[in-house]
């Protein structure tokens, strides 16, 4: 079988590489994958189970029946189905925001999201972004992003998106939620968020999204 086209985009909050993703994936035709909101898609399950978020088994178990899929359609629009369920917007709420890391420290939850990213990755020409995308859901990739940004410009550009959704937020809060994230993605014990070896770091501070893509596109 022929090998398939891997691009990996790993990075804190607000680094573009959500944006930056969706629109790599439109110009190449590839599948885009968002690994944050299979992890958000899981945290809204067990917070509606009212499971306690730091229950591993009974979370792992939960990961391993829950289907989560997601789409693109042709103006680019990504969906997000948890069980069938379109939970795009709900999985965005500062609840889901708050309680995520506690499901992505769960190894069994770690285990079957790459997984389902590995399958996926597999069987059609992608692009994944996330935190341990090269480091360790496809270390192979022959692709590899490092995307990061200072932190003030990327929790303007996380306010603006999700004022954009209608979201009712705070400049300050969403501040705290960046360091908060950061710091439990980057000093977690697994699959902690770091650039790997090989990757192309690149700083977005200064660049607008088309600069990026641009970048990207011109590397693979
Ligand atoms: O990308 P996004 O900010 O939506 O991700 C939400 C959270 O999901 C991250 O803060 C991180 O805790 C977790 N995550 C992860 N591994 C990934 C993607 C996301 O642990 N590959």
């Amino acid at each position: 079988m022929k090998e398939k086209i891997v691009i990996a985009i790993d990075g804190p909050a607000g680094s573009g590489k959500s944006t930056v993703s969706k629109i790599i994936a439109k110009r190449l035709d590839l599948l885009y994958l968002d690994t944050g909101a299979m992890y958000r898609a899981l945290t809204l399950k067990t917070m509606r189970l009212g499971i306690d978020l730091e229950d591993a088994d009974r979370i792992t178990k939960i990961a391993r029946e829950t289907n989560i899929k997601l789409t693109m359609d042709k103006g680019g629009e990504v969906s997000v189905f948890l069980d069938e369920e379109n939970v795009s917007k709900e999985i965005r709420t500062p609840a889901v925001t708050k309680n995520v890391k506690y499901v992505a420290c769960i190894p069994g939850v770690r285990r079957r999201m790459a997984e389902m990213q590995r399958g996926i990755a597999k069987k059609q020409n992608s692009v994944l972004e996330g935190r341990d995308i090269g480091t360790v859901v496809l270390p192979q990739a022959p692709f590899k992003f490092y995307l990061d940004a200072k932190e003030d410009v990327r929790s303007t550009r996380r306010f603006k998106e999700l004022k954009g959704m209608g979201m009712d937020v705070k400049l300050d809060e969403i501040k705290n939620d960046i360091q908060s994230r950061d710091a439990s993605d980057m000093n977690r014990e697994l699959a902690p968020l770091k650039k790997a070896p090989d990757a192309i770091y690149i700083d977005t501070t200064n660049l607008s999204i088309e600069e990026v893509v641009e970048k990207i596109i011109s590397l693979v």
